[in-house]
């Protein structure tokens, strides 16, 4: 999977959306060459609460230099055999490109992995601020 398919596939995922990969462009299309596509099935366990809360106050002082990424959230805190793994969202203005939050989300994962140098893996999910009200307004 190339990046941007990997990223598409997993902020699909983490919103319980089924994703759909075609292989080899238009003539895979017609080829009926059309694949379900999964993140790698998670291992270990989820961290205890304290430390999801230590990433995640650690994440919003982080992204204070990342002034894009606004409102982190949904942050999950997975315990593997290789360090932990952490995923959370964020909000955009919706008006960014793909490339500046692209960045921006890059940026401010590498800011948590320096900091926590047991965080082997950070995957960040940004998502255009209208998406969060409406979920805000679904949970509750
Ligand atoms: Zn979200």
């Amino acid at each position: 999977m190339n990046a941007a398919v990997r990223a598409v596939t997993r902020g699909a995922l983490a919103h319980g959306w089924e994703v759909f990969g075609v292989r080899n462009g238009y003539a895979g299309l017609l080829e009926d060459r059309i694949e379900p596509l999964q993140a790698r099935r998670l291992r270990g366990r989820n961290a205890p609460e304290a430390r999801v809360a230590e990433l995640r106050a650690a994440l919003a002082e982080l992204a204070v230099d990342h002034p894009i990424l606004r409102n982190v959230h949904d942050v999950r805190v997975r315990e593997t055999p290789e360090g932990e793994l952490v995923v959370f969202h964020c909000t955009v203005d919706p008006l960014r490109t793909v490339m500046d939050v692209h960045q921006e989300v890059d940026a401010l994962e590498s800011d948590l992995r320096r900091r926590f140098p047991g965080v082997r893996r950070v995957i960040g999910h940004a998502e255009p601020r209208d998406h969060t009200r409406m979920t805000a307004q679904q949970t509750m």
